[in-house]
């Protein structure tokens, strides 16, 4: 671990030379210290980017929270810990703050803070993939910023969708998500946090949600006319493009182009506040419905009236976010949240997916709470068509056994 680079933010000067020299006997040398927020961004000017900012939160003075808008305005720590002595539900508010703010929170120290501790979150770092974390704020790349709506549009051939599989317990996929990436000349693969903001800015959001349902069509209809079997595949919809008049006759049109039944077909709305719909448009969401298409009401729980529009709109699944599922196994509040949208899901006969599943442990919380459908990198990260095609058939000649997540 020596390669680390790491900031400790402590106002308690033996605190401080605890998680010092803890960090020393992880092989951590590289490390900056500071008495207060002040110290802290004076260190990170002159010394620049850290890997890992370990965050006090009661300081006199200017408090944690200062430190922490300060990281994500300026980019300025990989990943974040946060250190404190505060009851556990104003840590994980700190940390839902800090995750909204564009941070990618490795966990929490309860104070005193153990050498164990530390370690596993030196762990957890390390194990991350950096190049999958997803971009804070604007495109990093400034050759993108001068591009044209021109430009932009005629780049849509680079747009091209991955999939990631979803499972049940026994193993049986159950069907894939169509998760739009970029896949640039000469940036490599640019993932929706890293290109949205240039789609939204040029308007062209309906024009790259009308390709990836198209190649997600086209993907699903090869799959069947190779195997013989349906492959059901969920889409994103952008919510303002339910508000079209003609949105449904639009899905209609493109399951007939590519002869997929409309049983296939998920389509994936988030929530967002102020998208009511017209009779109209309802009408149009009902008569999809009615055709056979699933609904599912995506990032359940991060929106702003998701029951209310439950009980409005024809909904037939909802997804659980990785905010609630990742860490699960060890974060009683976060299981509730999931038993509870469990529960309600059932009483209204909804189906359920539950995303960010990334380790055997929240995977064994969630067996323990009811048996939905999973997505998450435990199972397999998003991958091109082709890889996926792989993936199966290595799945299929291991044979039910070995697939199970027993
Ligand atoms: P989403 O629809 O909720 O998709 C799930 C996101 O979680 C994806 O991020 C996926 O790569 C990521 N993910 C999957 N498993 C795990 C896991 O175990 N842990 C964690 N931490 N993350 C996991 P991605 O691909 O970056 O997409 C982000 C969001 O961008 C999507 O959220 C969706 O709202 C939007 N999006 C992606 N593709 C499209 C598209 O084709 N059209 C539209 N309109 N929106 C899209
Ligand atoms: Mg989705
Ligand atoms: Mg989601």
């Amino acid at each position: 671990m020596h390669s680390l680079k790491v900031l400790i933010l402590e106002d308690h000067p033996f605190q401080l030379m605890a998680l010092h020299q803890m960090l020393n006997a992880n092989g951590v040398f590289d490390v900056l210290t500071a008495d207060s927020v002040e110290a802290a961004c004076q260190t990170l000017s002159r010394r620049g980017r850290v890997d890992i900012a370990i965050c006090d939160l009661q300081m006199d003075g200017a408090d944690g929270l200062a430190l922490i808008r300060h990281l994500a305005e300026h980019q300025l720590a990989a990943a974040l810990v946060i250190l404190s002595g505060a009851e556990s539900c104003v840590i994980d508010s700190v940390g839902a703050l800090a995750r909204n703010l564009g941070l990618n929170v490795l966990g929490c120290i309860e104070k005193p803070a153990t050498s164990l501790v530390l370690h596993q979150l030196l762990r957890r770092y390390l194990e991350q993939d950096h190049a999958e974390l997803p971009a804070a704020g604007p495109p990093q790349y400034p050759q993108l910023l001068n591009l044209t709506t021109a430009e932009l549009a005629a780049s849509q051939e680079q747009w091209v969708a991955h999939y990631q599989p979803k499972v049940c317990f026994d193993g049986k996929l159950v069907g894939v998500e169509a998760l739009v990436r970029w896949q640039h000349p000469s940036l490599g693969i640019l993932s929706p946090a890293q290109f949205f903001p240039l789609i939204e800015g040029a308007e062209l959001f309906d024009v790259l949600s009308w390709h990836v349902l198209d190649q997600a069509l086209a993907f699903s209809a090869q799959f069947q006319s190779r195997t013989g079997k349906t492959l059901p595949v969920a889409v994103n919809i952008a919510p303002h493009l339910l508000q079209r008049d003609d949105f449904h006759d639009q899905v209609k049109a493109a399951l007939e182009r590519h002869a997929v039944a409309a049983s296939a077909l998920t389509l994936e709305i988030v929530e967002t506040a102020g998208n009511t719909l017209t009779n109209q448009q309802l009408e149009g969401l009902l008569h999809l419905r009615i055709l056979g298409c699933q609904l599912s009401i995506d990032d359940f729980g991060m929106g702003v009236s998701n029951v209310q529009r439950l009980l409005e709109l024809p909904f037939s699944e909802l997804k659980l976010p990785s905010e609630f599922v990742r860490g699960m196994a060890h974060d009683g509040r976060k299981a509730a949240v999931v038993a509870g949208a469990l529960m309600m899901a059932r009483r209204m006969s909804l189906n359920v997916v539950v995303e960010g599943v990334e380790t055997a442990d929240d995977l064994l919380a969630i067996k323990d709470l009811g048996h939905p459908v999973m997505q998450g990198y435990f199972i397999a990260r998003p991958m091109p068509g082709g890889e996926l095609i792989d993936w199966i058939d290595a799945r299929n000649s291991a044979g039910c056994k070995q697939r199970a997540y027993a």
